[in-house]
Formats: structure tokens, C-alpha cells, sequence
């Protein structure tokens, strides 16, 4: 009898194996089968990059991208709120044209940084000057008074705007070689001219504005064809802009060859007062563990030289995309899925940071959490983050991915803890399982990270739809998973440099009062 007994209880469980097998298979298939037929991508790419646009912190589109979360959300059936976890400095954009009026007419092509100071609607027309090299700091301070009334170009001329790569194929090995050194060269004397000042490249714009200049220009080429860093100024009053680097050597020979040329700038930006700044959070609830919580992380703030296409509108659609499909293909989750888009990441992962720090009951209970934020690339590597039993976990969750979405990927147990780089550091530093989906680069660095070209053509669909599939399986194996993850860590190396043991990253509290100086 209880030999019968057994046998029925083991056909049972073998029965319940097997079935759960097929749904999770079925589950799969289907969330595949989703994505791929009825993917989303596109339109939220252009709603969010076209429409709404660049998403720096404390500006008006920042919100709108906050509102438009929740109402896509909600349109899916899937609650969201906007959650409020500090405030910035609140400033909009405005136009920005820039033209050489003497001694011909045509227009720049650059921008305002963020953040900018205004000129208003006329703008300012003046002649340019350079800083000159001097031998030090009174020399400097006996020349400042020489910038009243003027524009002053404060960066360097690079010497080629073609990047290294084209040389590479078609220079002459000799030539190449020449022109690094000199560009080395060049770049050491810059360096030099500008520590003679007493300034650094920060400091010298304060120094600058306060001797009359009327406006600053640089341009900060990003080695790649067309590409610029478009972060923030720091001026009270001059506006600061950036040209692209073939209209600032133009303007920058203009000048150091006595044509003096003059330039008109028109930099518009408003003021906004104080404002507060928000995180979209929104929720599948669990129906089993609903304290238990899987987190698709990405941040959804962007820099404003262009419209945060891969940094990180890709990293926010395929997290909204995955939860779209889980809550379609899997609506009643055994954990509860948070979908986090954080706001002010790259002032310093402060949305993260406030979350973290206001929700531990919360971060106690993460089952996992999944970021995304290195551009439009497959995802190809994936790092333990230090967590000693994570192979074990994830290696379970990414057996059930099927190959093509997976087989470029390479993981590294156990890992080191990330001490930032993206919002996953956030967590990992509060003893959270918090990972990250690194893709390939699609030349991000040079390209598209901070510049004027993270634009939605810039988007790799096909990439960013793998992602969205890995993304929404691994939440759904994370969510279903019968056991609750280990936060055991890793005992972590000795660094070699100083050797001592390197230590677990401690929270940091976010910046809850940003951009008053
Ligand atoms: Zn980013």
C-alpha cells in the first residue's frame, strides 16, 4: 500500500514536472511569438525620442516622458505612478543659431550646452578671440580684460576631423604615426597653455564670463565623423556653445589669422524656478509572492544634445516593451514585476539612489533585478556582480532563453560589485541580486554616448527586440523560480594596487536638490 502510495506520489510530481515544463515552454514561445509580431518598439522609440525628446532632469520634457510612461502603462492595463523623490533646477531649451557674419555670411552648425544662460532673442554679435599661450597665471590675468565685449573660443583645433579608423585604412602607416604624434603633441601643449592660466577647463569659463566675454565657445569632439559631447555649462551669464569640430577650426584659423571674424549667437533657454523630479514605477502584482519583487530597471533621463536614442530611450523601451508582453502573455505573476525608470541617473544614479533608499522594504525582498543602459546592442555579457550563487540562479534562468537570443552571451561568475556606471550599482550596493544586460557597442562611445547624434535612426530594432525577449523571460524564470535568490557575496579580490581586499560598495544617498551651482 504505501509502496503504491509512493509510486502515486512520484507520478504525480513527475506529472507536475513535466506540465510546468510545457507551460514554461508555452509561456516562452508565446512571449517570443509576441515580441516579434506585434512589437512595440517602433512606435514607443518614436514617440519618446521624436516626440517628446531629449529628457534632461528638471526640464518640461522630462515630465511629459514621466506622463507618457503612465498612460502607456495604464493602456496596457498595467498600473504606473510617478513618484516623486526630489527636486532640480528647472530650465528649458530654447533656439539655438549660430552664424559667422564677417567675413562672409553662413550658418554654424552647434548648440547651447545644458543648462545654458540665455542670451535672449537678439542674441550677441562679437568678434572671437583665443586664449593665448602665456607663461602664467598674472601674465593670464593681465590678458583677461582683453575678452570684454568678446567671444572666446576655449577648446583646442583638433588637426583632423576624420577619426582614427578612416586614417587607419587609408593613410600611409607613416603618416598615421605622424599625425598621432603631432595631435599628441598638440594636445600636450593645450593642456599646458590652460594649466598656465592658473584655470582648468571648468573653472576658466567662471573666469571668463566674469571679464566680460559674452559668449563661450568649444567644441568637444567625440572621434567619430560629426559627433559631439553635448553636456552642461557653468556660466551665470555668458551662454556656453558647442560648434561641431569643422566649423570651429574654421572659426578657430578665422581668428588665429588675423581675419577677424565675427560671429552672431542666439541662445534661448528659460528658467524655471525650482521643480520636482520623479521616477515612473509601475507593477504587475504578484499573485503568490507579491513581497517578492522582480525589477526591469533602465534609466529614463537623457543628456540634451540630441534626444537620448541609445542612453537610454533602447534601455527604457525594452523594459517598457517586456513588461507590455509579460503582462499580456503572463498577467498573474508568482512575484511581483516593478518596472523602474529612473530619473537623474547622469547627474550621479540619483533616481535609483532615492528608490533604494526609500523603499527597503523593497530592496529586502528583490528576487532580481535587470538593467539595461550601454546602447542599442544585443546583449552579450552578463557579470554575477559578485553575488557568490549567481551562476546558479541566472544560469538556471538563461538555460530556459532560447539559443538565438542568448548564444553571444558571455557570463562572469561570480563577478565583481559594480561601484556605478548605471542604475543596477544601486542595488547591488544595498546587497540586492542587481545585474546588468551589457550589449555590444554599435560604436556607442564615439558615436552616440552624450552627442548630438543619439538619435532614433541611431536605434537597432532587430537588437533591441532580442533584448526585450531575453529582458521578459528572465523576468518571467526570476519570477517563477520556486526558490528565493541568495545574496550570499563573493569573498572579492585583493587589489594590486594598494592590496588590500577590495570592499562591497556602500549605498550612497542621492542628490534630492540638484542643479543649483
Ligand atoms: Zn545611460
Amino acid at each position: 500500500m504505501k509502496k503504491i502510495l509512493l509510486l502515486i506520489t512520484v507520478c504525480c510530481l513527475m506529472a507536475n514536472a513535466v506540465s510546468l515544463a510545457q507551460t514554461s515552454t508555452e509561456i516562452i514561445d508565446a512571449i517570443v511569438k509576441e515580441a516579434n509580431q506585434n512589437s512595440q518598439l517602433e512606435p514607443l522609440a518614436h514617440e519618446l525620442m521624436d516626440v517628446i525628446g531629449p529628457r534632461l532632469v528638471g526640464t518640461p520634457q522630462m515630465k511629459k516622458a514621466n506622463d507618457w510612461a503612465v498612460t502607456t502603462f495604464n493602456k496596457w492595463g498595467i498600473e504606473a505612478e510617478n513618484q516623486e523623490w526630489g527636486k532640480w533646477r528647472g530650465w528649458q531649451r530654447g533656439i539655438t543659431h549660430v552664424d559667422l557674419v564677417e567675413p562672409r555670411v553662413v550658418s554654424l552648425s552647434g548648440m547651447q550646452l545644458a543648462w545654458s544662460p540665455s542670451t535672449g532673442k537678439k542674441g550677441v554679435t562679437a568678434e572671437t578671440i583665443i586664449i593665448p599661450a602665456i607663461s602664467d597665471s598674472l601674465a593670464f590675468q593681465k590678458w583677461l580684460p582683453a575678452v570684454k565685449g568678446k567671444i572666446v573660443l576655449v577648446s583646442m583645433p583638433q588637426p583632423t576631423g576624420r577619426p582614427d579608423d578612416n586614417w587607419e585604412e587609408f593613410a600611409t602607416k607613416e603618416s598615421f604615426e605622424k599625425m598621432k604624434a603631432e595631435r599628441d603633441a598638440q594636445t600636450e601643449a593645450w593642456r599646458e597653455r590652460i594649466n598656465a592660466t592658473g584655470y582648468n577647463t571648468r573653472t576658466i569659463n567662471e573666469a571668463l564670463e566674469n571679464a566680460g566675454a559674452v559668449a563661450i565657445v568649444q567644441s568637444r569632439w567625440s572621434s567619430g565623423f560629426g559627433a559631439n559631447k553635448i553636456f552642461s555649462a557653468n556660466t551665470k551669464k555668458a551662454p556656453v556653445i558647442d560648434l561641431s569640430l569643422e566649423d570651429y577650426g574654421m572659426l578657430y584659423r578665422l581668428t588665429e589669422n588675423g581675419d577677424q571674424p565675427k560671429i552672431k549667437v542666439v541662445a534661448e533657454s528659460k528658467e524655471l524656478g525650482t521643480v520636482p523630479t520623479f521616477n515612473t514605477i509601475a507593477e504587475i502584482k504578484g499573485s503568490e509572492k507579491p513581497e517578492e519583487y522582480v525589477i526591469l530597471s533602465a534609466h529614463f533621463d537623457s543628456w540634451d544634445g540630441a534626444t537620448g536614442a541609445t542612453d537610454n530611450g533602447t534601455g527604457t523601451i525594452t523594459m517598457m516593451e517586456a513588461a507590455r508582453i509579460l503582462k499580456k502573455i503572463y498577467p498573474n505573476p508568482k512575484r511581483t514585476i516593478l518596472i523602474g525608470l529612473w530619473g537623474s541617473e547622469e547627474q550621479g544614479l540619483n533616481g535609483s539612489r532615492a528608490f533604494v533608499e526609500d523603499h527597503p522594504e523593497i530592496v529586502e525582498n528583490i528576487q532580481a533585478v535587470f538593467n539595461q543602459d550601454n546602447g542599442t546592442g544585443r546583449v552579450v555579457n552578463i557579470s554575477g556582480q559578485g553575488f557568490l550563487h549567481a551562476y546558479d540562479f541566472l544560469g538556471r534562468w538563461l538555460h530556459a532563453v532560447p539559443k538565438e537570443y542568448k548564444n553571444e552571451i558571455e557570463t562572469t561568475f561570480p563577478g565583481t560589485p559594480s561601484r556605478g556606471g548605471s542604475d543596477y550599482a544601486s542595488f547591488v550596493a544595498a546587497g540586492a541580486p542587481a545585474f546588468s544586460l551589457s550589449s555590444l557597442s554599435w560604436s556607442y562611445w564615439n558615436y552616440t554616448w552624450h552627442t548630438n547624434l543619439d538619435t532614433y535612426d541611431k536605434i537597432v530594432f532587430d537588437d533591441v527586440r532580442s533584448n526585450a525577449i531575453l529582458t521578459a523571460i528572465l523576468a518571467y524564470m526570476a519570477s517563477e523560480d520556486d526558490t528565493t535568490t541568495s545574496r550570499e557575496k563573493a569573498v572579492l579580490p585583493i587589489n594590486s594596487r594598494t592590496n588590500e581586499q577590495y570592499e562591497w560598495p556602500e549605498p550612497r544617498s542621492p542628490n534630492r536638490d540638484g542643479g543649483k551651482d
